[in-house]
């Protein structure tokens, strides 16, 4: 359409504008997002597997060729164009054979927090586009930090998701590192970078990735991060953490941060948080708790004290949208020190001016390093409100039960071997038969579980994740769904045999 057509493009502007969420418009809304919600519906009723095997190749295909300067009839006809690009072939994380990554089932008070949030759309930036969101969102932050036992002065933020969270607490905690550098006077007019390239973190060789990559965005590069060892069961080892600080600090390195793990995301293991806690006030260092998978342990009524000494940290991740079961995204970063979080604050003078804190008008981009940002909060207060807290830990708590006994049933299987026993809700474990009384080899066991996984996805049947230890190949199941059952994840062995000694027998045939 030519640009200066304005006769068919006030035309279109009156069409769509019957598009818009307005009063006038109410009915139609609701009919559509029935709509949509019933595709949905209808689509996980009929749903066998978690996923078709489609390869990418294919749906790249489908998704190119449509046209998107042609808009369909209506909603009706797009949500049939949606179920081939992309609900037919979608990962569905309900069905009990998804057993891959942190994804969870999500609760249905969720869903009905998340249609309620996006349509009102606040953004909890300023009180003057949230007002009562902001008020939730803070109620649930104290609610959180109430559960973590992180005292009377904490504060914290939700974020969009557990990287996020973990990337602000290193930036605060970095912030934090060099104005007490800069009270030194041989340090006061040294330029950041120099300042900066002191500073070290500390975190266990099972800790989650976005530390390395925080330290990479808050300018201290990856290898400002030192790995500390574990011991056997993937805990961070105390001994190990003591020799390490010595080592830097003799060097004239700064402990910017200590960060325990709890729920390292292969392991579900939970760092010593006492004993890291106690060396990082010895060391005048932050000492960060990356809860991001552990964090809903706080509802736990079986295993809450899986968790002690979390309430000793400065700041603490938790994920909401893995352990209590809300759709992405819906994470939070807590504080110990609400003041702390003035490390992020910066006063614009169109949105939050300083008048504006002083004042005492409660403006959440002081506390955020996004501006516009969604109501996440709302999906866990409806989830809290019509659930309750016990009984998102009683979700918990059943992924954690079905674990062990999984754990169980592969110790006890010569086919397999278990690499350690499941802490929280994880299991990693290898496809490693004997033949004649011998294991495959290593190297052998190497080639075969990565294909295995692989063969296994392309089916659609099941979804297994994959994970490395020691240099070697593992399979990794994460649980969190309260339904599936020990003879769901048995069938899921069974695939995982299955498609071992057909890979194994077709090597065989290759070298014969
Ligand atoms: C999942 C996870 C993260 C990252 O969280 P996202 O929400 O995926 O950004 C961080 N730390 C641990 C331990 C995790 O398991």
């Amino acid at each position: 359409m030519p640009a200066h057509d304005f006769g068919s493009s006030v035309e279109l502007a009156l069409s769509a504008s019957n598009h818009l969420f307005n009063a006038r418009n109410a009915s139609r809304y609701v009919a559509q997002v029935l709509q949509g919600v019933n595709t949905v519906a209808t689509k996980i009723e009929g749903t066998e597997h978690p996923f078709t095997g489609v390869e990418p190749a294919r749906l790249k295909e489908r998704v190119a060729a449509v046209d998107l300067d042609l808009p369909l009839e209506d909603t009706a006809a797009a949500l049939a164009e949606l179920e081939d690009v992309y609900l037919r072939d979608a990962v569905y994380f309900h069905d009990p054979k998804y057993a891959a990554h942190l994804n969870c089932p999500v609760v249905i008070p969720a869903l009905v927090g998340e249609a309620i949030l996006s349509a009102v759309n606040s953004s909890m930036d300023t009180w003057d586009q949230s007002a009562g969101a902001t008020m939730i969102e803070r109620r649930l932050i104290d609610w959180t930090a109430g559960r973590l036992q992180l005292g009377s002065a904490a504060d914290g933020v939700f974020t969009s998701g557990g990287s996020q969270s973990n990337l602000q607490a290193l930036l605060i905690a970095r912030n934090h590192a060099v104005a007490v550098l800069r009270r030194e006077t041989a340090n006061a007019a040294l330029r950041l970078p120099l300042l900066l390239d002191r500073l070290r973190i500390f975190a266990s060789a099972d800790s989650h990735f976005s530390i390395q990559k925080s330290a990479s965005m808050l300018g201290l590069g990856y290898d400002a991060v030192i790995s500390v060892p574990c011991t056997a069961d993937h805990r961070m080892d105390p001994a190990a953490l003591a020799a390490a600080l010595v080592e830097a600090t003799d060097a004239g390195l700064v402990p910017m941060a200590i960060v325990g793990t709890a729920g390292t995301t292969d392991f579900g293991s939970v760092d010593p948080l006492r004993e890291i806690a106690a060396l990082s006030r010895t060391y005048d260092s932050w000492f960060h708790v990356d809860a991001a998978y552990g964090g809903g342990l706080i509802v736990s009524s079986r295993y809450r004290n899986l968790l002690a000494g979390v309430g000793l940290a400065d700041s603490v991740t938790v994920d909401f949208h893995k352990t209590f079961f809300q759709p992405v995204s819906s994470s939070a970063l807590l504080v110990r020190d609400a003041a702390m979080l003035r490390h992020v604050t910066y006063y614009a003078d169109y949105l939050n001016p300083e008048s504006a804190a002083k004042a005492e008008i409660p403006n959440q981009v002081d506390k955020s390093i996004q501006t516009t940002r969604r109501f996440d909060a709302l999906k866990l207060w409806m989830t809290l409100r019509v659930i309750g807290a016990d009984g998102i830990g009683a979700l918990f708590d059943e992924a954690i039960d079905l674990a062990a006994r999984v754990g169980g049933l592969l110790a006890a299987d010569p086919d397999f071997e278990l690499e350690t026993d499941p802490q929280l809700s994880t299991l990693v474990f290898r496809y490693r038969p004997t033949a004649d009384g011998v294991p495959v080899t290593e190297d052998v066991a190497d080639a075969l579980n990565p294909a295995i996984r692989a063969a296994v996805f392309a089916t659609g049947q099941a979804v297994v994740a994959g994970t490395r230890v020691n240099g070697r190949q593992y399979l990794k199941f994460t649980l969190l769904n309260a339904e599936a059952t020990l003879e769901d994840i048995a069938e899921i062995v069974e695939l995982l045999r299955c498609a071992g000694a057909q890979l194994l027998a077709v090597n065989k045939k290759d070298n014969a």
